[in-house]
């Protein structure tokens, strides 16, 4: 067993860097576009938005050839509804935001914001559209305040502090010995996994951008179970925050309990959408989403059992 486990700790520790400098990889790309505007074909026009609609047609993607991710995916996210995407892990839900916001192109198909082929419209002006709250959030060497602000650099000290009032941050973040001016990231001050999202919420609602990507944390990150039912709430708080205004909003959605009120559900799996519609929709149909939610009571319970 000791044999077993160190090489596959070792895989673990691979790919949680790999994923790391990925997350990086976004941050960078995001500073770049904001100064450049080198990857737009010559005759790039900015996006021009009207409700923020988001159609995927026909997508072919693999990040690997050996291993295709999506085949043939179709799906469109109405303007202005909440829709979330569902699936098995691995199915290609974050690869979804990934491909809207271009860090990778499809080999085939096409992604239409308002009728807008992505890959045709200046990048600096799709991504100034789309707001993302990552899993993982990337914290910069630097104090809270900036790292709330990258959100949107303009913004005034008091905007940043009334996004982390609604981000249910503030609090915390007053109590630490230097506010708003203890730093953060690798070498700073540690954050917990749920403070983290709860700062990338603040720019996420800096930005206030009209089309935005919530990519739910899989895990509820504290141990006890009183903080962990707290912490849902909060996420719960949170979440109906970001989605009040009248903008898209695609949740991904590690915990089902979270997407019962989407205006739409798609589930994702092998590459393609395997059903969609609104939750009571999908539990008649008894399909996957009805046999993910079956199976999640079943977790439940089984959590439940063993913490009596
Ligand atoms: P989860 O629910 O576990 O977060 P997901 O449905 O969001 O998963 P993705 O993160 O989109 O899945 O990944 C889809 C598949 O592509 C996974 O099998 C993943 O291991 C693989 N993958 C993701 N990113 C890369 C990458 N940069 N290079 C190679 N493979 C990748």
């Amino acid at each position: 067993v000791f044999q077993l486990s160190m090489p596959l700790n070792f895989l673990g520790t691979i790919y949680r860097e790999v994923r790391q400098s990925l997350l990086d990889m976004e941050v960078l790309f995001n500073l770049q576009s904001e100064h450049t505007s080198a990857k737009d074909p010559p005759d790039a026009k900015p996006l021009a938005l009207s409700g923020g609609e988001i159609s995927f047609e026909n997508i072919e993607f693999a990040y690997h050839p050996s291993r295709p991710i999506f085949h043939d995916l179709s799906f469109t996210i109405p303007a202005g509804k909440k829709v979330a995407i569902v699936g098995p892990s691995g199915c290609g839900k974050s690869t979804v935001f990934r491909l809207l916001y271009r860090f990778y192109e499809p080999s085939a198909g096409r992604i239409l914001v308002d009728g807008q082929d992505v890959s045709k419209v200046q990048l600096a002006s799709l991504r100034s559209a789309v707001g993302v709250v990552p899993q993982d959030t990337p914290l910069f060497h630097a104090d809270i305040l900036h790292n709330v602000r990258y959100g949107r650099l303009d913004a005034s000290d008091e905007e940043v502090f009334a996004a982390t009032k609604k981000a249910h941050v503030h609090e915390t973040i007053i109590k630490l010995p230097d506010r708003y001016a203890t730093p953060v990231g690798e070498r700073g001050l540690m954050v917990s996994g749920g403070e983290k999202q709860r700062l990338a919420v603040a720019r996420a609602l800096l930005k206030d951008p009209p089309i935005l990507f919530f990519d739910e944390a899989a895990r509820i990150y504290s141990t006890s179970s009183l903080d962990a039912q707290t912490e849902s709430e909060l996420m719960k708080n949170i979440n109906a925050t970001l989605l009040d205004r009248a903008r898209t909003s695609i949740f991904i959605a590690h915990r089902l309990r979270t997407v019962v009120e989407a205006d739409l559900i798609i589930v994702l799996k092998d590459g393609a959408v395997i059903e969609q519609g609104t939750h009571e929709e999908l539990m008649l149909r008894r399909g996957l989403y009805y046999s993910m939610w079956q199976e999640q009571a079943a977790d439940a319970e089984y959590s439940q059992a063993i913490v009596e």
